[in-house]
């Protein structure tokens, strides 16, 4: 099949190119629609699901993108066994009443002789930056394609990447890309565990040691809000995570909420973040630190 005649997959159109892509939103916006666009990398759950009711509700037309960017992985990461289903991804943006997904291809998105990489400063440098290095170019760089390539008015983003959200949002306001970036509040299972592809990594011992990671998060924003020393506070959910079994913290850290630099201020807005890991599943997690008396 031509690549760029309409496909679907049931109920639910599938874009496969640019140029599919662009048709589609092109009928739309001679139609006077507007149009929300939901980056994902599919394995899809209720948190994904979130950001496109969101969406719904702010645009007349919701497009989700599926793409597994090989670029926002480095070599030991898991790129290779990241779930993927196509089938019942599209059952569930379906169900959800999304109006298109895009899923390109690796060579759609990196065709021959691509050579351009969109390198972020100070808000891309700390936190998972430090631990992940190369990994925000990866995701500025195709986030940036897929803002450019659909044209969106809104594109939604989960807070449960909190680093990734203040990235993106550093990306549109540089490039003035004419988009606006709406954050989505995290999606938890009842107990407290954020949703995520990679918590099906956890073995059953692992599944019931994860949520200690938002109980820790949320104890700790507590002591800060009651006005505790903000690094006795860190150092004392250091070590409680320690003792729920997360052997290896890359890091717990009070954060300025919109550049991320180490909390100076009680005036500012501020956030509490986390990376740890249970085996060989590293888990990120989130919380607001609300401004506190001076
Ligand atoms: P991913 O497929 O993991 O790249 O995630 C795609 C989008 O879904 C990103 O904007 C994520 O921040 C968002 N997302 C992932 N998990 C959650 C969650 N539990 N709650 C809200 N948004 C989420």
């Amino acid at each position: 099949m031509d690549r760029d005649t309409p496909e679907t997959i049931g109920a639910l159109p599938v874009a496969r190119t640019v140029a599919a892509l662009r048709r589609r939103i092109d009928a739309w916006r001679r139609a006077g629609e507007s149009v929300v666009l939901v980056p994902t990398m599919g394995a899809l759950h209720a948190g994904h699901l979130a950001l496109v009711a969101h969406g719904r509700a702010l645009a007349s037309r919701c497009v989700a993108s599926i793409f597994v960017n090989p670029s926002q992985f480095a070599p030991q990461e898991d790129f290779s066994r990241y779930p993927r289903d196509e089938a019942g991804d599209a059952a569930k943006l379906a169900g959800a009443r999304c109006d298109l997904l895009y899923a390109p291809d690796a060579a759609q998105m990196y065709p021959g002789g691509f050579s351009t990489t969109v390198t972020v400063g100070a808000v891309a440098e700390g936190l998972c930056g430090r631990f992940r290095p190369g990994h925000f170019a990866g995701v500025a760089t195709v986030v940036a394609k897929l803002l450019l390539q659909s044209g969106a008015d809104i594109a939604c983003f989960g807070e449960k990447d909190y680093q990734q959200l203040q990235v993106i949002r550093r990306v549109a306001r540089d490039l003035d890309i004419p988009v606006r970036i709406e954050g989505v509040p995290t999606v938890r299972e009842p107990d407290g565990l954020a949703l995520s592809s990679r918590n099906l990594y956890l073995s059953p011992p692992e599944r019931e040691a994860a949520p200690a990671l938002q109980r820790v998060l949320a104890a700790t924003a507590l002591d800060i809000g009651r006005g505790a020393e903000i690094a006795q506070a860190l150092a004392a959910g250091r070590a409680a995570l320690a003792r729920a079994g997360f052997a290896r913290l890359d890091y717990l850290e009070a954060c300025d909420a919109e550049t991320l630099a180490p909390l100076a201020r009680a005036d500012r807005p501020g956030r509490l973040l986390a990376a740890a890991w249970l085996g060989r599943t590293r888990l990120i997690d989130n919380l607001p630190l609300p401004p506190r008396a001076a």
